[in-house]
């Protein structure tokens, strides 16, 4: 491990077998067209007690027939009855994945990755930009944030979907802001009875107040969404090093054997999905200032 990679949230990896344990679907929650929650539970009482995972790890889902896919755990670590994972339904397996039922089965591998590095980030004043499905990686921080909320400094969720009925998890959002996080939405397109923000992520950093000096910056989401946050973090002065991302890409093995995912040096599997900026920026063409 090299120092860089010592300052994010590098997880010892509880599991690097090929082979998964089965757990059940307890529930499923359609959240948006194409995109639901499904809650799993392992079928051994003990696996199950003993899963542990941090913010921003995900898991390798397997249904047989289909194969495997990369999918971030969405629930709060603090939940020890079931583990969720929100999927948008895009290729074979998650389209497999789409028809499952409570009672049904899946394969499970992991917690694999790096994390958001909670305990680094205390302190601090968050700044939260994520569209689409990525927020689901990051519904952990938030929920460790709400049960820590006296260690952190100003939170701010700034959340883009492409129209308001694919903003997900928005029932939650009033808990969060009661807890003093600055909730902030918009969207690329609406209707007229949308009276909120309509623009991509980005371009509403101007209306924020940032203070570079004691900000981190936590992004996951399109990796164009991710470029431009960066590009804006970095014009308000945010070291490289307090930029923190969260890459998904094409991934087999998810334990660094098949180089799928490679990222220069890094494999996403096993040193990310969670990187700091200051790792990544000789791979990732985002101007500096
Ligand atoms: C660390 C990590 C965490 C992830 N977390 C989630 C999550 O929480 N929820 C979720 O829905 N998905 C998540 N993904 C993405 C998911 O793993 C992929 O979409 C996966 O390929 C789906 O498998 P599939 O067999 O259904 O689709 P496939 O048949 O593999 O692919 C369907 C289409 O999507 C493209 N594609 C595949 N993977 C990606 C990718 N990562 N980025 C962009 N395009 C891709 C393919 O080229 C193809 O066009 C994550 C990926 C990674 C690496």
């Amino acid at each position: 491990m090299t120092t860089e990679q010592a300052l994010v949230g590098t997880v010892a990896t509880s599991h690097t077998s090929l082979e998964p344990q089965w757990a059940e679907v307890v529930s499923v929650e359609q959240e948006i067209t194409e995109v639901a929650t499904f809650g799993l539970k392992f079928k051994d009482p003990a696996a199950q007690s003993a899963y542990n995972f941090k913010p921003g790890q995900f898991n390798m889902l397997y249904l047989p027939g289909y194969g495997e896919a990369a999918i971030s755990i969405s629930s709060d670590t603090a939940n020890k009855e079931s583990i969720a994972h929100t999927v948008r339904f895009v290729g074979s397996v998650t389209r497999a994945v789409s028809k499952l039922k409570p009672g049904d089965q899946v394969g499970v591998r992991g917690p694999f990755g790096s994390c958001w590095p909670m305990d680094k980030l205390e302190g601090k004043d968050l700044f939260i930009a994520c569209g689409g499905i990525g927020l689901p990686p990051l519904r952990p921080a938030i929920y460790h944030i709400l049960r820590n909320r006296d260690r952190y400094g100003k939170v701010t969720l700034l959340y883009g979907a492409r129209t308001p009925a694919e903003l997900m998890f928005t029932t939650e959002y009033e808990t969060w802001r009661q807890a003093d996080i600055d909730v902030q939405v918009t969207v690329d397109r609406a209707e007229a009875d949308w009276k909120g923000r309509v623009g991509v992520v980005p371009m509403w950093f101007y209306q924020f107040r940032i203070d570079p000096r004691k900000t981190a910056v936590l992004t996951c989401g399109p990796e164009i969404m991710i470029r431009f946050v960066i590009f804006e973090a970095l014009a308000r002065r945010i070291a490289p090093e307090s930029i923190l991302v969260s890459l998904e890409r094409n991934m087999k093995c998810g334990q660094g054997s098949c180089g799928h995912c490679q990222i220069g040096p890094y494999f996403i599997c096993k040193d990310g999905p969670v990187f700091k900026f200051s790792q990544l920026q000789p791979f990732f063409n985002v101007e500096e200032f």
